[in-house]
């Protein structure tokens, strides 16, 4: 018999929506404070999830979501910048 392939559940920091790592998208906050999309999954530090979509990151600057779960003050520049990213791997 074969083992069911356990598959990590990450809830959305907009939504709430719980999904799987493909759906969600991992935000990160490294030791130097730098915010950034980490499509891999892999980067050091402090992760948040967002759905992969514009709604959901957007939502998630608008509500300070991710000031919450980074504990810091987000710079406008710095959302402006995942919102990019997001469209980079989106297309
Ligand atoms: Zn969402």
């Amino acid at each position: 018999m074969q083992k069911k392939k356990k598959v990590p559940q990450r809830k959305c920091i907009a939504c709430q929506v719980r999904g799987d790592k493909k759906s969600l998208v991992r935000v990160v906050k490294n030791k130097e404070n730098d915010i950034f999309l980490d499509p891999t999954g892999r980067a050091n530090g402090r992760g948040a999830y967002v759905c992969a979509n514009k709604e959901c990151l957007s939502k998630a600057i608008k509500s300070k979501a991710f000031n919450r779960a980074f504990k810091m003050d987000v710079e406008d520049s710095i959302y402006e910048h995942l919102l990019d990213e997001l469209e980079k791997i989106d297309s």
